[in-house]
Parts: structure tokens; C-alpha cells; sequence
């Protein structure tokens, strides 16, 4: 494990223009970087962490705040770039930005009055960074989130800044994703909106494999299983569940979070896979398949026993590129991009923000339930919807017949950083 010496301040360095690919070997695109902000201790000019912003087009950037021991610059400004596409896809008034700070979050795991002192001082230097907008990622929640804001708060001299953290406690004004499972429900709509475009997809008696029964793997099998699928495989990192009657989606709900997780199941199975086989269900039989653990799961080793209809990207990059086209035009399997899918986490969290300084919006959200979740599902649903019917639209229409799902994403993502005809830019209209 990781041991720290912990700073007694962190303050940003910008580093812009011809100078970041000169510092950092990260050339420029047509969309960015727009700056590298390099997080270091003045005393020493130890580097402890990047803010990469990679986009102002439609707005100031979102993104999470990102902790683990190794984190690069190029990892940071990849992921801000990855947000600058979900973003700007989604319709969003917002950039794409990304932070990471190089610390192993195992380390606070009964220190929390250290973790909160390091947020404290990286809040401290994002302060000068007023077009970033930090979330929660891997190794942050709700309750650093929580910090930074309240940091924010007292160098602006009032709350209500509209400047981040945002993923903040429900009690505290901020929705709770995970708990409403906004990211389910975003998979959720995509996978109703697809039945309107695949004669032969229904998801009222499909088979669905889910990897990864976490936040947005378990909630997306209740929801699908209340349409009358059939939930016939799930995974954790314990274990890889089989049976094409169904499983007991309630057993699994009530194990998941065991110390056991899945490994705890009772109930019959065809199949079971342990500890390093666990990814051997993702080749089991199925109508609908959803990735929902880590990066990569998908590629040329097990694309040829890939056996579904439809993906529902819930994770990051599940699959590569080859793997890709591969599943799409010799398989025939739709699969579903990321970015487009499971954008539901960042339209509430801009939700969120704006509440925090737009009163009028504010009680618009809270108008139909008094906490806001109606709201942020009903535009969850409305703007994902569309973009899967855009999707469709332009897959039957490209003039490149082997065009992948994932280009035709890009696509939809790089019209919309540009301006229209009548020279704006597409943004849901009740988000301005
Ligand atoms: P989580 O930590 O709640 O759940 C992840 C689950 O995956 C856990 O059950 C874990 O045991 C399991 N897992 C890990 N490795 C596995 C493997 N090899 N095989 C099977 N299961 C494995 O995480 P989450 O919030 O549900 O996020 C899941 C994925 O979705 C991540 O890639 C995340 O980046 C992405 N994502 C999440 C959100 C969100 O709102 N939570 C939004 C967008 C994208």
C-alpha cells in the first residue's frame, strides 16, 4: 500500500497551446485539449495530480475527479475527451474536462479526515479553474463532493456557486444517482427506444446476461426483468451465474453487496464460473448483453462466442474497436455506444449544478415528486431516446455501408460541437 506525505497546499500550473504536446506529447485536435492544468505542491513542485480540459464549445467541462496512485496526464485528458463527446452528445451545455489526483484511495479507507484534507487543498486550487466542473469517479463520492463544494463555497462568500462538487448528499441539495439508479434507467430507454427500430427485438421475454451486478448492472436487470425479460446470467468479480430458466433477480439483489456478492447464490444453475473465469459469461446465449464492470471486456479473443442480439454498453470502452465491427457486420449484433447510453450520470449532474444557482429551475425539478428524480428520468429518457432514433436514422442512411455504431456516435457527438446552419449549437432547450 501506498504511503503519503500529504502537502500543505496544491496550486495549478496552466499549460496551453503548442506547449502541452511540447510538455505532455499530447497533440492538439480539432476539438482540444484547450489546457492541461498540471495540480503541484508549491513547496517542492511535486506533481500530484492533472486537470485536463479538453472542450469549452458548449460550456464550461464536467467531469470526475479521478484517485488512484498511477493516474497520467494522458489518462486524465483521455477521459476529459471521452466527456466532451458524452456531453456535447447528450445535448448538454456543457464541455468535457477531467481531474486525477495520484493517490491510492485504498489508503483513506478508515482515514477520512486526511482524505477530506487533501480534497480540501485540491478544491483549494480548483478554485483558479473556474471552467471545471469536478463530479464523482473512481475513488470519490458523494461525500468529497461534498467538500469541494462547501471549499467552493467559502472562497465565493455565499453557496449556491454552481461550480461543483456535484454527485453531492441528497440532504445536501445534490441526487443521489447510484440510489435512483440514473445510469440503469438511461440503458433502460436505449434498449426500449432499439425495439422501435429491430423488428425481431422485443425485451418482453429476452434473455439478458448482465456483467457486473454493481450500480448499474443490478438496477438494469430489475428494470428489464418488470418487461418480462428473463435474467439468465449475471456476474460479479466473485462469480458468473447460468441458467436460461432465470435466476431469482430478487436473491441477487439481496446478495449483492454480501461480502460473497454473487457467490452467495442458491438457486439452480446450468453454469457456474469462479474467480479468473467469471468473464466466461459473457460468452453465454442471450438476447441482450450488458456490460456493466470494467473497460475491454469485449475483444478478438471472445468476439467469436459473443451469442446476442443487442449490447447495452453500461461500461466505458467494453469492447474495442476491431471487436466492434467485428460483432456489427459479421455478426449482425447492434451494440449500443457507450457515450450515447449511459450518459444519464452526467445529464443529472448537470441537472444538479444548474439547480444549485437557477431557483426558477430549481422548483421546475422538484415540481412533480418534491426530490427531482421524475424530472431528471423523464429528460434522461427524452434526450437518450432521441439519440438512439438519430443512431438508427443515420446507420440506415450512411453513405459507408461497414460504418460502425461507434462512428456513427462520433459523428453525432462532432455535429454537435459545431454550430448549425443558423449558427447555434444544439442544446436541449429547457437545460439553457
Ligand atoms: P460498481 O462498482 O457499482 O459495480 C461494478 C461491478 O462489477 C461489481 O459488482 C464488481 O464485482 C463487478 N466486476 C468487476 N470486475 C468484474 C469482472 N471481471 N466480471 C464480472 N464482474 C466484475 O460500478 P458501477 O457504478 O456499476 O459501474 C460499472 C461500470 O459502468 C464502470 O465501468 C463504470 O465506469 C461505468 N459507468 C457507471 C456509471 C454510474 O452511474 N455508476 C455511469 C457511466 C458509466
Amino acid at each position: 500500500m501506498q504511503t503519503h506525505k500529504f502537502p500543505q497546499s496544491l496550486a495549478a500550473e496552466a499549460v496551453r497551446g503548442a506547449d502541452i504536446e511540447n510538455r505532455f506529447k499530447i497533440p492538439r485536435n480539432e476539438f482540444g485539449p484547450e489546457c492541461i492544468y498540471r495540480i503541484f505542491d508549491p513547496a517542492d513542485n511535486t506533481t500530484w495530480g492533472f486537470v485536463a480540459v479538453d472542450n469549452l464549445v458548449r460550456g464550461r467541462g464536467l467531469g470526475g475527479l479521478r484517485l488512484a496512485p498511477d493516474v497520467s496526464v494522458d489518462e486524465v485528458y483521455g477521459l476529459a475527451a471521452a466527456m466532451t463527446m458524452k456531453s456535447a452528445a447528450a445535448m448538454l451545455p456543457l464541455g468535457g474536462a477531467k481531474s486525477g489526483l495520484r493517490v491510492d484511495p485504498r489508503y483513506f479507507a478508515n482515514k477520512p479526515e486526511e482524505k477530506k484534507a487533501l480534497i480540501t487543498l485540491f478544491a483549494d486550487a480548483l478554485w483558479a479553474i473556474p471552467e471545471y466542473i469536478p463530479g464523482p469517479d473512481m475513488g470519490t463520492n458523494e461525500t468529497d463532493m461534498q467538500t469541494i463544494y462547501e471549499v467552493f463555497a467559502q472562497k465565493n462568500g455565499a453557496p449556491n456557486h454552481g461550480r461543483g462538487g456535484v454527485g453531492r448528499p441528497p440532504a445536501q441539495g445534490g441526487f443521489p444517482l447510484d440510489e435512483w439508479a440514473i445510469t440503469a434507467h438511461g440503458l433502460f430507454a436505449a434498449a426500449v427506444a432499439a425495439e422501435n427500430h429491430l423488428p425481431d427485438f422485443r425485451i418482453k421475454d429476452s434473455s439478458v446476461v448482465i456483467q457486473g451486478f454493481g450500480n448499474v448492472g443490478a438496477p438494469i436487470a430489475e428494470k428489464l426483468a418488470s418487461l418480462g425479460a428473463r435474467i439468465v446470467g449475471a456476474s460479479d468479480i466473485n462469480a458468473g451465474l447460468y441458467n436460461p430458466d432465470g435466476l431469482d433477480v430478487d436473491h441477487l439483489l439481496a446478495i449483492r453487496r454480501t461480502p460473497e456478492g454473487l457467490g452467495a447464490y442458491c438457486g439452480p444453475l446450468r453454469e457456474r464460473f469462479d474467480g479468473e473465469h467469471v468473464d466466461r459469461m459473457l460468452e453465454m446465449p442471450c438476447t441482450i448483453l450488458v456490460p456493466a464492470a470494467r473497460p475491454h471486456a469485449i475483444h478478438p479473443e471472445n468476439a467469436t462466442h459473443i451469442h446476442t442480439r443487442l449490447v447495452l454498453q453500461g461500461a466505458n470502452n467494453p469492447a474495442d474497436l476491431v471487436s466492434e465491427y467485428f460483432l456489427q457486420h459479421r455478426r449482425g449484433i447492434v451494440s449500443l455506444t457507450d457515450f450515447i447510453v449511459n450518459s444519464g450520470g452526467v445529464i443529472a449532474a448537470f441537472i444538479e449544478a444548474k439547480a444549485d444557482v437557477d431557483a426558477a429551475f430549481r422548483d421546475q425539478v422538484m415540481a412533480e415528486d418534491g426530490k427531482g428524480r421524475a424530472y431528471i428520468e423523464k429528460v434522461v429518457t427524452r434526450i437518450i431516446t432521441e439519440n438512439i432514433d438519430e443512431m438508427f436514422s443515420r446507420q440506415a442512411n450512411h453513405r459507408a455501408k461497414d460504418v460502425t455504431w461507434r462512428e456513427i456516435a462520433h459523428e453525432i457527438a462532432r455535429d454537435r460541437l459545431r454550430p448549425g446552419a443558423d449558427g447555434s449549437l444544439k442544446i436541449l432547450p429547457e437545460l439553457l
